[in-house]
């Protein structure tokens, strides 16, 4: 029997360990951290043996497969014990497999894949494109960082069709996983902690999408991505390639005036006006140009693909309209947990703005939004426990302009009542107040969702 080890008892650990037990697998989940009870009782239930509080070794070193949570990284002190071991002492040459659970999973589903990743709008993406499978009556899962895991989604129900997304941390340790077909979004500098400090590592990570794909498969990407495009030339990918972008030369999916062209096919080409499609800015018209590209591959009709743009709202937390208080608007994107994603929040505005931004900065580079905060807020909020590179750059609020040159209102605060009451009262009536922080939320919250659902909450009290 294979001795199986799952590394991690979150959604996916979880998921993958009951799968493997289902095909036979002698399965062990051991988790750093404190299990969270639903997952707890899902393993006792399906009579798997796993530890919380830490990883002992004599009851891991034996792997024959390591099943990895993506929070872990590869040179975890476990995982770097364990190989040390089979080489040393086991005189074994070959080190133990370290894969994702969607690589796990995949070993035992012949349905089509279709995936996502990118630095930014993967989880737009994946949701318009289930939603628009879902309309067309397929029989369709939706898996990897969102929904239920997909080694569940395996054991459990039996789908024609998987959209998943995929962050670089499950594509790191995927080998043998093929995407019927694969989008890539952009890519911008984010968790360099978590590859050398090295943007290449992180930009091969992402081009793990495409590997094993053949002429039958389809690569969808952004064709006006400097980066991807660099990589482009230099990779000789074998998949058939589907760009989309503002040119309407030669991408297949492409800007014409106000309304965006998908053509998949010259003969299938969809023109739908930008106005009808729900979800609003050009970050969103790309994602909806991929989304499209993709569900006409898919030979899903026209009408449909056109019904789910006017009808799919977005996902909670990424632009989400809160309320409209005495005229003035509410906006939470707190997902925007990186400068890139403030930048195309910003971009959306289509009034004078408040926005509320700061927490746990990752390195960040705010000259990216400098243009766009000049044109478009009239205030800055700060909300976070350590603002300083905020005021060095936007400025401190007690009169000494920061060293982008910005010249509004600054306000600077630690909290998320005092930060939405002062954007409000900031605010006049037509503005829009925005909450797109650029950075991650754990020096206040919990979690972005924690972050936003607090924000939504604190508005409705207005
Ligand atoms: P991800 O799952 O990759 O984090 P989301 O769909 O959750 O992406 O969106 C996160 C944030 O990124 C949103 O708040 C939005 O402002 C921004 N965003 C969404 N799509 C794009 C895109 N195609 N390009 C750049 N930024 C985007």
């Amino acid at each position: 029997m294979k001795r199986l080890i799952v590394l991690g008892a979150g959604e996916s650990g979880c998921g993958a360990a009951i799968l493997a037990k289902e095909k036979g697998y002698d399965v062990f989940v051991s988790d750093m951290g404190q299990i969270k009870p639903a997952y707890k009782a899902l393993l006792e239930q399906n009579d798997i043996l796993y530890e919380e509080g830490q990883h002992s070794f004599d009851r891991l070193k034996d792997a024959d497969e390591i099943v990895k949570s993506p929070g872990i990284p590869n040179n975890a002190p476990i995982i770097v014990q364990i190989q040390e071991y089979r080489s040393i002492f086991a005189r074994e040459k070959q080190v133990v497999p370290v894969i994702s659970e969607i690589e796990f999973a995949a070993r035992y589903t012949n349905a089509k894949m279709i995936c996502i990743t990118g630095s930014n709008g993967k989880t737009t993406t994946t949701s318009l494109i289930y939603d628009i499978l879902r309309r067309a009556g397929l029989n369709v899962g939706l898996a990897g960082n969102i929904g239920n895991s997909l080694a569940l989604q395996v054991a459990r129900e039996n789908h024609d069709y998987y959209v998943i997304e995929l962050s670089s941390f499950q594509l790191d340790n995927m080998y043998d996983f093929r995407a019927d077909i694969a989008i890539l979004l952009n890519i911008t500098p984010d968790h360099l902690d978590r590859y050398d400090n090295k943007f290449q590592n992180y930009v091969d990570a992402k081009f793990r999408i495409t590997r094993n794909q053949t002429a039958d498969d389809a690569f969808i990407y952004w064709a006006e991505d400097p980066v991807i495009d660099r990589e482009l030339h230099r990779l000789n990918l074998s998949a058939t390639l589907y760009p989309f972008g503002d040119d309407n030369g030669t991408n297949a999916a492409y800007m014409s005036g106000e309304n965006i062209t998908i053509a998949a096919q010259k003969n299938l080409a969809l023109t739908v006006p930008c106005d009808t499609i729900a979800i609003k800015g050009k970050h969103n018209r790309l994602n909806s140009m991929a989304a499209g590209l993709a569900a006409q591959l898919l030979h899903i009709d026209n009408d449909i693909i056109r019904d789910s743009f006017r009808n799919f709202a977005g996902v909670p937390h990424r632009l989400q309209y809160v309320a409209t208080v005495r005229d003035v608007r509410f906006i939470n994107d707190s997902k925007a947990t990186n400068v890139n994603s403030c930048w195309y929040a910003l971009e959306a505005m289509t009034t004078p703005t408040v926005l509320i931004l700061g927490g746990k900065d990752k390195g960040n580079d705010y000259s990216e939004i400098d243009a766009l905060v000049k044109e478009k807020c009239h205030t800055i909020v700060y909300m976070g426990l350590h603002n300083e590179k905020l005021r060095e750059h936007f400025g401190d609020g007690k009169g000494n302009i920061g060293t982008s040159g910005f010249e509004g209102k600054i306000i600077d605060t630690d909290n998320i009542d005092d930060a939405v009451r002062l954007a409000y009262n900031a605010a006049r009536p037509g503005d829009t107040v925005l909450l797109s922080p650029c950075c991650a939320s754990f020096d206040l919250f919990k979690s972005y969702e924690d972050r936003g659902e607090q924000f939504m909450q604190r508005v409705r009290q207005l």
